[in-house]
This record gives structure tokens, sequence and C-alpha cells, in this order.
């Protein structure tokens, strides 16, 4: 683990660009992240930065030059290469309020490479405004010392993301009721089938529908899984599936830190 109180890299300011990175690149912010880092972060031309776009791992910049107008970065070394990042994908029912940003940062801080939100009969939120989760999910990346960004889907119903559902994929439906393996169990079986990708499906405030749940799970593809004994409320279910699934199957067994 890297001794983080010594490396003063994870107290620089973060940013997610969508440019190549690499030795001497020189890169200009658009408008909003100039101002979220002169005006928020407070940087100052001397203020070291760290960069990354999901492709060329974590970089070293420097603030090359200040203006009204905009804000220009070079990069000047890499601080950590790119690596796989584990591939989960969270499908989940657009939720009320504080709670559905609370899915989608924490989803992000879990690793999660794409969240697909399902509308479900019973889901209550039939709206998503994509683009301002899209601004929750970088920032959270930024924050978790991510190296790449997870995707985020237009919101769409449940009936058409199955019809085109990837048949390589594993489907772990949380089911607060009904037959349903331990999520430990189900995903110690997947995990043998190591070329498996997996997906955690969870539902809104008022759960599934018993057709939908059929629906899910005539699929092959499709597990039903227990999170415990509890009801839990649609955010706590999302977070907990994507503990248990980066503690059994994703990278939360290596011993490897954040980036350096
Ligand atoms: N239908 C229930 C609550 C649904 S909770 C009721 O009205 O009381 C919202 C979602 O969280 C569910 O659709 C399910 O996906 C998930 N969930 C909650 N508790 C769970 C548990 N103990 N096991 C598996 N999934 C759970």
């Amino acid at each position: 683990l890297t001794d983080r109180s010594q490396n003063p890299t994870h107290t620089w300011p973060r940013l997610y660009v969508d440019s190549p990175l690499g030795a001497g690149t020189v890169l200009t912010l658009a408008r909003d992240q100039a101002h979220y880092l002169v005006h928020v972060l407070r940087a100052k031309l001397e203020t070291p930065i760290r960069l990354f776009n999901g492709q060329d791992g974590d970089w070293a910049a420097e603030i090359a030059h200040i203006s009204k107008q905009s804000v220009e970065l070079r990069a000047l070394r890499l601080l950590c290469p790119q690596t796989a990042e584990p591939d989960v994908w969270l499908c989940c029912a657009p939720l009320k309020k504080q709670h559905f940003d609370d899915t989608l940062t924490k989803a992000t801080e879990l690793g999660v490479s794409r969240i697909i939100p399902i509308l479900t009969e019973r889901t209550q939120i039939r709206e998503v405004n994509t683009a301002r989760c899209r601004l929750l999910i970088k920032e959270a990346a930024e924050q978790a010392e991510r190296l790449t960004l997870p995707q985020i889907d237009e919101a769409l119903p449940l009936a058409r993301l199955l019809a085109a559902w990837p048949s390589d994929r594993t489907l772990f439906l949380c089911a607060e009721a009904g037959s349903a393996c331990p999520i430990n169990e189900a995903l110690t079986n997947s995990r043998l089938d190591y070329k498996a990708k997996h997906a955690l499906f969870v539902g809104p405030e008022g759960g599934f529908s018993v057709a939908e749940r059929d629906a899910v799970l005539k699929r092959e593809e499709a597990v039903a899984v227990r999170l415990g004994p509890r009801i839990l409320r649609a955010d706590t279910a999302a977070l907990a599936a994507l503990a248990c699934w980066q503690a059994s199957c994703g990278d939360w067994p290596s011993t490897k830190g954040p980036v350096k």
C-alpha cells in the first residue's frame, strides 16, 4: 500500500480531461473546468495538478497559463500507468432526489464500469438528467483517484434493455423476496466461470413487479440474489451489492493502493 501521507500528489487537484496525455502535452481547459480549477480549487500558476483521461494513466501537470478566458495545462510526467479496471454494470431504477445522486457518486467510488438507469413499472422518477449525472460521476471519479470514468446510459425501459442483453454477461437480480441465492455464494459460483462478465440489477423504491422478476429470471444468464434478510433501500442495495462484488470478483482482493 502506498503510504498516502508521504505522497503529496493525493492532495493535488485532479481533473478528468477529454484529450490525449503525454510528456509535454499542452491542453486548454474547457471554461467550466477552468472556473472550477481557479475559483473553486483556487489553483495558482505554481499549483501542481493531476490529470487523467481514461486511457493514458495518471499524469502530473503544471498550469502553463492562466487568463480570464482560459487556463492552459502542460502534462509533465506519468504518475501511474493506465491499468485495466473491473468490469461490472449497475442497472438500477432512478430514485428520488438525493438518493440517485448518492447512488451515482458512490457506485463510481465502488468501481462500477457502467450505470444503466432502467425504467420499471414502479419507477417513480421517469426523467433522468444524464448530463448532470455525468458531471456527478466525473467529480466522483476525480476524487476517488479512478483511472476511468464509468459510462452512464440514457434511461431506458427494462424490457428494451433485456431485448438487447448481451448473452455473455451474467445478470444478478437483487431480489428481497422470492427464491434467491445469497449474493456471496452466487458470485463465488459465477467467478468459477472466469470469462463471465457481470451486471447487478436493483429495483426502484417499490421493488420489481412479479412480471419483471419473471421476465428477467427466465433468461439463462440471470440469477436472483439475496442481500441478507432485511429490506434495504434501493440505494443501500445497489452499494451493498457492488461492495460484495468488488470483494468477491473485483479488485478489492488486491493490496494495490491508490495511484501513487
Ligand atoms: N419491494 C420492497 C422494497 C424494495 S427495495 C418493499 O416495498 O418493501 C428496492 C430494491 O432493493 C429491490 O428491488 C431489490 O432490488 C433491492 N433489495 C432490497 N433489499 C434486498 C435484499 N434483502 N436482497 C436483495 N435485494 C434487495
